[in-house]
């Protein structure tokens, strides 16, 4: 044989073996015993991390990493599918990735053969929200497709990316949607949603945690994949409502996040309209492209921050893995940004009604995923190269020089809090020998620290114009500093003598020394005016003011409402609850209506009800719409037992919507003057809005007359009663949008009404907003600890 020929049939040899790797993986229908989305298939997460590590054993084209745990204690695993050459060399791929993601590392003359040897690394990730299932599904067939089937394309994205796959953001919820959909199958309640929160502290809102990286799953993802391989592309994998496009692909509407850098913003346009070329020419109907979904809130956009491209998909839902049928005419007429029932540049080939299954999605999904990443294979070179630049003109920022963080702060902890959380993006902190920390714009991600350490300026965007807003997808403010309480400067010039890193903690002054470690270790809340301390060994609060000896306060006996519609801000409660040291017990309709006679005060001190409408505390979810056992709300039982209880000295707490539950069935005389007042009149998106507090009063004890109070279209009252927080009289908005203040001057937002010898107090705020509001949080634990 001449050379030629032994490479020949080398490479013979080569193919040959890597079909018997081929054979020897089961398919997904074989191992699962039925096809991926096929009617009624649900999957356990067990079965899903032990098919990829058959996958892996199989084929040297993937490699699984369990990064760490769940929150409940599943393994969280990623797969890296590359060719065995790339996955022999990851170490390699990974430096050549750090040295792009930093220009200040790399000079240009060396970043071009770096960008001739890198990989584009593309991260998938799937079912962040548990319900929305199919991405899961769509994960497994993928892998095995791509690891089993020899095509130009795929050999493409195998030469060309590091793919990361995530099967799921929330493996918990996987399990816990799986349970609900079997329990009910066959029932007149199969496909409804599971009636608890899907991730066991944030439910729904865990795509919303991706600046404070609260939660283990955003911890891992962020810490293993995001900062370890700082992709090009994340491609995040949901779904969205019934009624409208099949699909929504990138280009996003606007507003965009005004430090998110234009070529990051260029990029996602291409390879979005790429996607939904592909997905068009494949024949699937009903793709919509720039509509819908905005680019403002970075909670859900780490990587536009970091250099990367966020590409995001929402297929239309079936009823979990039921199919449901649409008719034509129900296909939402007024989406944001199209029609579903006409034709538009942006929505060329509607769907024309039918049958929708969960095969469906999958098969989108399928092409969509195979789409972006032969897009990131093919465009390898420029995606790099752009990278690069990226990091070059965020590290060109030159106004403001820096974000100086003064050493002097009323909340020290909070201070501490907020620079952890900068640090654990990537974002580099120096100190000065005065002790201030200083965030300098001359680094990568210093549009990330900029667009949560200024103030945002919402546009004032409406349907049409003089018409009703048109609503963000998510809130409009981020500002940590507001939200935390936390005094930061701008310095236009530049500071000298500076030195990297945070300054170790020290403990407050008048604690013991035999106290110090554990006052490093655990989670403190200082307040009232000198500080409020748990001591980790016993559980007390203890408090201190300007100087004096520390004084034990009574442990609160706290109850904490949960009904049956799975709520957000009830895990939020939950979590900052546990964060904080504060045991407390979860009360259920039952629990409350069973107390009647005044049972209740005997076991508790106080019961908070978190943000919720009114009606559906009083009646959960609507008649007929889930299982028996789980319908019903508080009804006149449960009220005639929260009476009693503050009757007999019980404190009773209303977190922002749940206040109208006061007022209508506990006599709070109060009066929410926003209530009936139109969206085109009064508009407050998730807002930070001014509020001046008395600080003799309880409730205020440790915070500065001046704050920041987090407003959903939050209730403000006309009332008699006492109201330790008002709106002042103008300049509300501190930041993101507001329509419509001169409904708020001079109203409350904090009520502390009597009733018989207890106290109901009215939040008109989220005072423990998604556990970032570490300003108000202390309003909330006042509340807690001081009646
Ligand atoms: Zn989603």
């Amino acid at each position: 044989m001449t050379s030629m020929q032994v490479a020949a049939a080398l490479l013979w040899l080569a193919a040959s073996l890597a079909t018997s790797f081929a054979a020897a993986v089961p398919s997904p229908e074989a191992y699962f015993g039925h096809k991926m989305g096929a009617d009624g298939s649900v999957l356990d997460w067990n079965r899903v991390v032990s098919y990829f590590r058959a996958l892996e054993a199989a084929s040297d084209q993937i490699r699984i990493e369990q990064l760490g745990k769940s929150t409940e204690g599943r393994p969280f695993i990623a797969a890296t599918i590359a060719t065995p050459d790339t996955l022999r060399n990851l170490d390699r791929y990974r430096e050549i990735q750090r040295r792009l993601a930093d220009p200040r590392l790399t000079p240009e003359a060396e970043a071009e053969p770096l960008i001739a040897q890198g990989k584009t690394v593309v991260l998938v990730t799937c079912s962040i929200h548990s319900t929305e299932l199919a991405s899961t599904q769509t994960a497994v067939e993928f892998a095995w497709r791509l690891l089993t089937e020899d095509r130009p394309r795929f050999r493409a994205i195998l030469q060309n990316t590091i793919f990361l796959l995530v099967p799921s953001l929330n493996p918990d919820g996987v399990d816990l949607v799986t349970r609900w959909y079997r329990r009910t199958q066959g029932t007149p309640y199969e496909g409804t949603g599971p009636p608890e929160l899907f991730q066991k502290y944030t439910g729904h809102d865990n795509n919303r945690d991706w600046y404070m990286f609260t939660q283990q799953e955003t911890q891992l993802t962020v810490a293993k994949l995001h900062n370890v391989w700082h992709p090009q592309i994340v491609y995040d994998v949901h779904q969205q409502g019934p009624y409208s496009a099949r699909l929504f692909v990138p280009p996003w509407l606007d507003p965009s996040e005004p430090n998110i850098d234009a070529i990051v913003m260029q990029e996602t346009n291409m390879i979005g309209t790429a996607m939904a070329a592909e997905l068009t020419a494949s024949g699937q109907k009903g793709v919509a492209i720039h509509s819908t979904y905005d680019f403002w809130s970075p909670s859900r956009a780490y990587q536009a921050f970091h250099g990367g491209l966020r590409i995001l998909t929402e297929s239309a839902s079936a009823k979990l893995a039921s199919p449901v049928t649409v008719n034509a005419d129900q296909l939402e007429r007024n989406a944001l940004g199209y029609n579903a029932q006409e034709r538009s540049w942006n929505f060329l080939e509607p769907w024309p009604g039918g049958t929708w299954r969960l095969r469906d999605i999958v098969d989108d999904q399928l092409i969509a995923m195979e789409s972006c990443l032969y897009e990131a294979a093919i465009h390898r070179e420029e995606l790099l190269r752009n990278f690069y630049r990226i990091g070059q003109r965020q590290a060109a920022r030159k106004s403001p020089w820096a974000f100086v963080i003064p050493a002097e702060q009323r909340d020290p902890a909070a201070t501490r809090k907020l620079l952890e959380t900068l640090a654990f993006a990537q974002v580099e902190i120096a100190h000065t020998a005065a002790g201030a920390h200083v965030v300098r714009m001359a680094q990568p991600y210093s549009g990330w620290a900029k667009a949560l350490l200024e103030r945002q300026h919402y546009p004032d965007m409406r349907l049409f114009p003089g018409g009703p807003p048109e609503r963000p997808y998510d809130a409009t403010a981020h500002t940590l500093p507001l939200l935390m309480g936390v005094r930061v400067e701008t310095a236009e010039s530049p500071l000298e003598g500076l030195e990297p890193g945070i300054l170790p903690e020290k403990a407050p002054a008048g604690l013991a020394a035999s106290d110090t470690a554990s006052w490093l270790a655990v989670n403190r809340i200082w307040a009232s005016g000198g500080m409020v301390w748990r001591n980790p060994t016993t559980g007390d609060f203890a408090a201190t003011s300007q100087g004096a000896p520390w004084k034990q306060l009574q442990r609160p006996r706290i109850g904490l409402y949960r009904g049956w519609i799975p709520n957000s801000d009830e895990g939020w409660t939950r979590w900052v609850l546990e964060q904080f040291g504060f045991a407390y017990r979860s009360l259920l309709n039952k629990d409350i209506q069973g107390a009647q006679g005044g049972e209740l005060r005997k076991r508790f001190d106080v019961i908070v009800f978190p943000d919720a409408a009114a009606e559906s505390m009083e009646h959960g979810f609507a008649a007929g719409s889930m299982p028996p056992e789980f319908s019903g709300g508080l009804e006149s039982a449960g009220a005639d037992a929260l009476r009693q209880f503050a009757s007999a000295g019980g404190t009773l707490i209303f977190l922002n919507r749940a206040a109208e539950y006061a007022i209508q069935h506990l006599g709070v005389a109060a009066r929410n003057i926003v209530g009936g007042v139109s969206e085109s009149e009064f508009y407050s998106p998730g807002s930070l809005l001014a509020g001046r507090l008395d600080r003799r009063h309880s409730l205020g004890q440790g915070l500065p007359a001046e704050i920041a109070i987090w407003s959903e279209h939050s209730p403000a009252w006309e009332t008699a009663e006492s109201a330790p927080v008002r709106y002042p009289d103008t300049h509300l908005l501190e930041s993101g949008w507001l329509l419509g203040e001169k409904y708020l001057a001079g109203k409350a937002a904090l009520v502390d009404a009597r009733v018989g010898a207890g106290h109901v107090i009215l939040f008109g705020m989220r005072p423990q907003y998604r556990a970032q509001s570490y300003q108000t949080l202390k309003l909330f634990f006042n509340a807690l600890l001081y009646f």
